[in-house]
């Protein structure tokens, strides 16, 4: 395998809290080729969330070792080699389409050694997702989709290597979810960022991903990292393939059975 973009060896985190200690991170290890799409998959409070902080410099962790693009998650994010996609698109309502997907760029600059997307890979990006008439649009004026796309094309916009994203899709309907799980494979099929996708969704794991990692809670660890043996580009007819089928029925049976150690 190429050199890994992110190593995590042994990785533990625990939260003190007043009369007890959560154990959020038991010895994660994993490490992960540039350009991968990799998801996280688990019950809430397996520490998914935790684990994607410590990668993007966000939260310390305890034990074990972190390194992304030779360096620590702190060292990385100082030279903004991470985008973030969160669970609401988190839009400025003032600013049209098109100023929103440059507003992170704007403010992201400084410090960052690798270059942003320029104008006309950006309306490329934007067309792709389909808002190539909204570039004028006001936030308000679009639906929930429409808004996280803007998110999604506003983090590839910045030609960061490596994008966190937190359950992006769960605020939104089950069609416009399953939309938006192509249209992230288009964006990620021209811009090979290596992507960390955290979600509750079997199917959307399966669909995206080139490995899933399976997790358990109390304490947080690692119960399978599970290949996805599916053929790229992916388009929707994958779903009714038997590969599609068992991977997500080996998924199943490990959140269901692979919680007792
Ligand atoms: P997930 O994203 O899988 O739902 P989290 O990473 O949010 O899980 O949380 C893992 C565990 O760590 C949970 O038990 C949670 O309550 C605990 N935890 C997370 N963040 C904090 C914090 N800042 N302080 C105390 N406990 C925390």
């Amino acid at each position: 395998m190429t050199a890994p973009i992110i190593s995590l060896d042994d990785v533990s985190k625990r939260f003190r809290k007043r009369t007890q200690t959560v154990h959020a991170l038991d010895r994660v290890s994993l490490d992960i080729a540039p350009g991968e799409f990799v998801s996280f998959i688990g019950p809430s409070g397996c520490g998914k969330s935790t684990l994607l902080r410590i990668v993007g410099g966000l939260l310390e962790h305890d034990g074990g070792e972190v390194v992304v693009s030779g360096e620590s998650p702190a060292r990385a994010r100082r030279h903004k080699r991470f985008g973030f996609v969160p669970q609401a698109p988190a839009l400025l309502p003032w600013r049209t389409v098109r100023r929103n997907v440059e507003l992170l760029d704007e403010l992201n600059r400084r410090g960052a050694d690798h270059p942003s997307l320029d104008d006309a890979q950006t309306l490329e990006l934007l067309e792709e997702v389909g808002l190539g008439s909204f570039l004028d649009a006001l936030p308000g004026e679009l639906s929930g989709g429409m808004q996280q796309r803007v998110a999604l094309v506003r983090a590839f916009k910045l030609g960061a290597p490596v994008l966190l994203m937190d359950e992006p899709f769960s605020a939104l309907d089950e069609i416009t979810r399953v939309d938006m799980r192509y249209l992230l494979l288009e964006l990620w099929e021209r811009i090979r960022a290596t992507v960390l996708f955290v979600t509750h969704s079997i199917p959307e794991a399966v669909t995206l991903s080139d490995r899933v990692v399976v997790l358990a809670p109390r304490p947080g660890r690692v119960v399978e990292i599970v290949d996805v043996p599916l053929p790229r580009p992916r388009h929707d007819d994958l779903e009714d393939s038997a590969a599609f089928h068992d991977t997500v029925a080996h998924i199943r049976g490990l959140l269901r059975h692979g919680m007792q150690r």
